[in-house]
């Protein structure tokens, strides 16, 4: 019998949980701002949904994905969401109420990777997906709320790069191209770039291998090779992404691993994160709600991958907060413990973290547990207290003591000056 989490994935245990919902409040709050409202999908889908969008020649779906039963009836556990989000919106003719809609999404992915820093089977994504419309503003306002979110994470020294790739007619003409010159090389890349030539080119622009790297850096750059109007639309995203202050490269050199992505692209990256460091990864898909059977309409969109965000916080010294408790309940004797336990509900009640002693530990033991705890307040109940009726309080920063004639009085003290300690 297996007892440990399968590979690539891993359980989130409650120290780093609070980090996890500190991300995914902040993504909710900066996504609302920005106009987006929450979608939820199902994590498995047919399998036929992600071979028509991502594509057939691509690793993720070629190699990585877990698939269930063959056929038509087949089902595979999603290894994006944009798929997802557009088979969605067209399910419930969204298109047909305004086909302007903007939506996120916050939720774990699955692709049979081999597992590494940063490469998991089981990760987590938040993205965006803005579909029904061709404006190039919306590409800068798409790219900005990454940005602004790694901010609002407190995550600073990213990178952002950009280019357009095109659609698969616009870009014919520079496929040959570089597919003539690459093959012109073929002895001098690696494996899987010789095997790319024939099924899918533009992957050999995203090898990280030196060779392949030295060869491809030679090539022309796609936009002199792209029809005048994408030239402008891509010219309008840096333009508004330079007039709202966003720092970005553009890369001519710079594809996804989607074949549903069209003309603008981008990534974002972190010095502090190794070999796997993207952070996120988006673009224009403006032939996938007609591939999935909708009208035509351009959209656009992004996924960060929640693990990396933690792991460049923790790179760049972002320390975990654990939340600090408020109030310890300690008792001498075990007598008072029902009253305690009484007390303990009442400040629960009354919105203050409380925590007590349900291991008949010892007063020192247990004050040792509010120290661990950070508790800010000891509420110590011994047969003297709880015969006086009086509440005695410790503020275990001033190590000052207060004796109190009520509940209400402590409730009162311990919610003064809490700061960021709050719940909520
Ligand atoms: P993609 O959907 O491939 O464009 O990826 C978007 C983002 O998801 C990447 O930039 C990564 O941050 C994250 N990501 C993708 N694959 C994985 C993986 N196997 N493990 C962890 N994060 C991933």
């Amino acid at each position: 019998m297996k007892l440990k989490a399968p590979p690539g994935t891993e359980d989130i245990l409650p120290a780093q949980a609070g980090l996890w919902q500190r991300l995914e409040a902040t993504a909710r709050e900066v996504f609302a701002r920005w106009g987006y409202g929450e979608i939820r999908t199902p994590v498995l889908e047919f399998t036929s949904l992600f071979v028509r969008s991502i594509g057939e020649a691509t690793d993720v779906v070629e190699k990585e994905m877990y698939v269930i039963g063959e056929g038509d009836d087949s089902l595979a556990l999603r290894p994006e969401a944009t798929a997802s989000v557009v088979r969605a919106y067209l399910q419930a003719n969204l298109h047909k109420v305004r086909a302007f809609q903007k939506f996120y999404y916050i939720g774990p992915m699955f692709r049979h990777e081999r597992p590494q820093a940063g490469r998991r089977r089981q990760f987590h994504q938040m993205g965006i997906e803005a579909i029904g419309s061709l404006d190039p503003l919306l590409d800068a306002e798409v790219v900005t709320v990454a940005c602004e979110l790694f901010g609002a994470f407190g995550l600073s020294g990213f990178r952002l790069r950009l280019n357009s790739i095109g659609t698969p007619t616009s870009r014919r003409g520079y496929r040959e191209l570089i597919r003539e010159r690459l093959g012109r090389q073929a002895e001098a890349l690696c494996p899987d770039c010789r095997r790319r030539l024939e099924r899918n080119v533009f992957r050999i622009l995203d090898c990280k291998r030196p060779a392949c790297v030295e060869i491809t850096r030679n090539l022309p750059s796609i936009l002199d090779h792209l029809p005048e109007d994408e030239r402008e639309h891509f010219r309008r995203v840096c333009s508004a992404l330079r007039s709202a202050g966003v720092e970005f490269e553009e890369d001519p050199y710079l594809v996804r691993g989607f074949d549903y992505y069209t003309a603008t692209v981008f990534e974002i990256t972190h010095g502090a994160l190794g070999a796997q460091d993207a952070l996120c990864g988006g673009g224009r898909y403006d032939n996938l709600v007609a591939d999935l059977g909708g009208p035509p309409l351009g959209a656009v969109g992004f996924a960060i991958g929640v693990e990396r965000v933690l792991m460049a916080l923790r790179e760049s010294g972002q320390a975990e907060e654990r939340p600090r408790l408020d109030v310890f309940v300690a008792t001498v004797g075990g007598d008072v413990r029902p009253a305690a336990f009484t007390h303990l509900v009442a400040l629960r009640r009354a919105g203050l973290r409380a925590e007590a002693d349900y291991e008949g530990r010892s007063l020192k033991a247990q004050m040792r547990s509010a120290n661990k705890l950070g508790a800010r307040f000891v509420l110590i109940v011994g047969e003297d207290e709880a015969r006086q009726g009086v509440f005695r309080l410790r503020n275990m920063a001033t190590a000052e003591e207060k004796v109190l004639p009520d509940i209400q009085a402590v409730i009162a003290e311990a919610t003064t000056d809490r700061g960021s300690n709050r719940c909520a």
